[in-house]
């Protein structure tokens, strides 16, 4: 097996040298931001927005990330190519770094960067064919005005929670309301119902993160002449829905074919599910950019 390279903070290391101090707050205080990305037959798929994304969620909590946006997208890149890796799947780590054991982040005096590259299968091939059955958890989505989910930030718990939920009721994904009762999204990933020739999906303000696929998939939804909407829905709307699907950078566009033991249309991934999920895999190939490293000549040791 060749060696796996992770850039830690201006070295390529191997992955059993990629240590950060416990004293990291990212570690400490879950003080810090990340991204997923994806890179597809050596193109990387919506870079820029993900680039974007990660310099947002920075300037929310005040996180100086010590590259700029374009040191840091060949960095990325480095490291892919590094790897030698054609499809994998991309993690951007930027912790608020090493302080002591109390909360102030203005004692931390630089961020961690850490970006991991590895191959990546989140969902078996058969879940694709079959569809995924979920159910809703008790555990609520963060509120927007308490801590954005708009942040893509290392504090995760409450996906964690969603997560522990899913295993204690033997499904591998699950939903998450808001503080409403509306429906915002999976522990990671977005949600689209389908009703007739439209598509649904909740806004922003519901209380989701903004994902890049979601973004893709609007776009292609669009573009095949279906109609858009965001807006809020509940439950009912989803178990009355005629498809149901999840999207994310990990787990692109699944069908959800059950939840909370409503059979979803057909019990099978629906038509206009599949269409959207062969046009998103034609897309993430040819709309997505090859980009070279150029700046950073980081040591290899
Ligand atoms: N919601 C949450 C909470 C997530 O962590 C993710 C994965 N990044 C998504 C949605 C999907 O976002 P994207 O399509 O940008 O991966």
């Amino acid at each position: 097996m060749p060696d796996q390279w992770i850039y830690l903070n201006g070295e390529f290391v191997t992955k059993e040298n990629a240590k950060v101090s416990v004293y990291d707050h990212g570690f400490l205080y879950g003080d810090g931001i990340f991204e997923g990305i994806r890179v597809y037959s050596g193109n990387i798929f919506r870079m820029e927005e993900h680039m974007d994304r990660l310099y947002r969620s920075a300037k929310s909590i005040m996180l100086a990330i010590p590259h700029s946006q374009e040191e840091l997208t060949s960095l990325i890149a480095e490291t892919v190519e590094r790897n030698g890796l054609e499809d994998a799947y991309i993690r951007v780590v930027v912790s608020r770094g090493v302080g002591d054991l109390g909360l102030d982040p203005y004692k931390c005096k630089e961020a961690n960067v850490v970006i991991i590259v590895e191959p990546l299968a989140i969902f078996p091939k058969e879940l694709y064919e079959q569809g995924l059955e979920i159910v809703t958890v008790a555990t609520r989505r963060n509120r927007p005005d308490v801590l954005s989910p708009k942040v893509k930030s290392l504090n995760y718990l409450n996906n964690v929670l969603v997560k522990i939920e899913a295993h204690l009721a033997n499904v591998s994904e699950a939903l998450m309301l808001n503080d409403q009762g509306y429906v915002a999204e999976g522990s990671a990933d977005n949600i689209f119902i389908i009703k007739g020739n439209t598509f649904y999906t909740p806004p922003g303000y519901i209380g989701a993160l903004e994902g890049i696929t979601r973004s893709a998939v609007m776009d292609i939804a669009e573009g095949l002449g279906y109609k858009l909407k965001e807006e809020p829905f509940t439950r009912h709307d989803v178990y009355t829905a005629d498809e149901v699907f999840l999207t994310g950078t990990a787990a692109e566009v699944i069908a959800v074919v059950k939840v909370d033991g409503r059979v979803i249309g057909d019990g099978v991934p629906g038509f206009h599910t599949k269409t959207i999920l062969e046009e998103f895999r034609k897309r993430v190939v040819s709309e997505g950019v090859k980009v070279y490293s150029q700046s950073a000549e980081p040591n290899v040791s």
